[in-house]
């Protein structure tokens, strides 16, 4: 099947960021979330990414108004009906998604493939609630989307190859690098990744350097853009401790065991940028 338009659900960090990645690729998109406010900030996100773009010469001011003209923002699901390809982006709650699939199964006609963004959420569970398990796959974007490269391909067990390869030709037309892997918890960017990080409070917490120098090493020593604990700090020292949990409880393996030195700064409230304070001082 040919991807010529798609859909989104949620207009937040992702949603928009998938929004504008397809707008600017030429695809129209209908973005859909709960209220007018969030939808009009959504599309004011873009509006702003796009200035950037214009103010570095990396996008022509016509090119800008073609994209943000490629994308109607809405908050009926009904609207949703004429994509080919549904992108769930909404707040991650695997409650909240099942009750947003089951909506999307009632307006979206048969053959509408419907993509999760999740970081965390078995592709195959949420497969099993929709009525369209075969036309159901994970599209794995990371923030900020229209800056990275990478969508991880999540089959579950039940995806079809048509719907594989639907997705995958949609992920290169963005001009992105698609790769597939199979369903389990933390995909393969994130299994190893936040093991990494939670391997890095270990180190800290042994003293075997400074947080400095623990940063130091991976970025000069492994060609890393950014150390593994002022990562750390980005993405939110809560979230990493909850990642390890999940792991913790799905794989059953004491090598997943979070860090207690993460533990307590989480417990602290030291939760990284956010809060101000995590392994750094901002
Ligand atoms: P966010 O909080 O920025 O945005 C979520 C949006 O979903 C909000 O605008 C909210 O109003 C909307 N929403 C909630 N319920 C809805 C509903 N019933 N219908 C429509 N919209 C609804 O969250 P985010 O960071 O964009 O994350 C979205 C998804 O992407 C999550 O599943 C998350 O795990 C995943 N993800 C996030 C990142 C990241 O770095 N932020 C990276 C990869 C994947």
């Amino acid at each position: 099947m040919s991807i010529t338009t798609v859909g989104v659900v949620g207009a937040g960090t992702m949603g928009n960021g998938i929004a504008q990645a397809c707008a600017v690729c030429g695809i129209p998109v209908v973005m859909v979330d709960i209220n007018d406010a969030a939808v009009q900030r959504g599309l004011a996100t873009v509006s702003g990414s796009l200035d950037r773009l214009v103010k570095k010469d990396k996008l022509s001011a016509a090119d800008k108004d073609a994209a943000l003209a490629r994308i109607r923002g809405s908050t009926h699901y009904a609207d949703l009906s004429a994509a080919q390809l549904v992108i769930e982006a909404a707040t991650e709650s695997e409650p909240l998604k099942i009750k947003i699939l089951g909506q999307l199964d009632e307006m979206l006609p048969d053959e509408t493939i419907v993509a999760t963004n999740t970081s965390s959420i078995s592709i195959t569970k949420l497969a099993a609630a929709t009525k369209r398990p075969d036309r159901f796959i994970g599209m794995h974007f990371f923030n900020p989307v229209p800056m990275m490269a990478l969508v991880e391909i999540i089959r579950g067990l039940q995806t079809s190859d048509a719907t594989h390869d639907a997705v995958r030709a949609l992920a290169l037309a963005l001009g992105k690098t698609p790769v597939t892997v199979k369903n389990a918890p933390g995909f393969v960017v994130n299994r190893i990744l936040v093991p990494m990080i939670n391997e890095a409070f270990f180190v800290l917490a042994e003293g075997l350097a400074t947080p400095e120098d623990i940063d130091a090493g991976m970025k000069l020593g492994c060609n890393h853009p950014i150390g593994p604990l002022a990562l750390a700090d980005m993405i939110g020292l809560d979230v990493c401790l909850a990642v390890m949990n999940v792991y913790v409880d799905e794989y059953n393996d004491s090598k997943y065991r979070p860090c207690p030195l993460l533990k307590e700064m989480v417990a602290a409230g030291w939760l990284g940028r956010k809060t101000g304070r995590g392994v750094y001082r901002y």
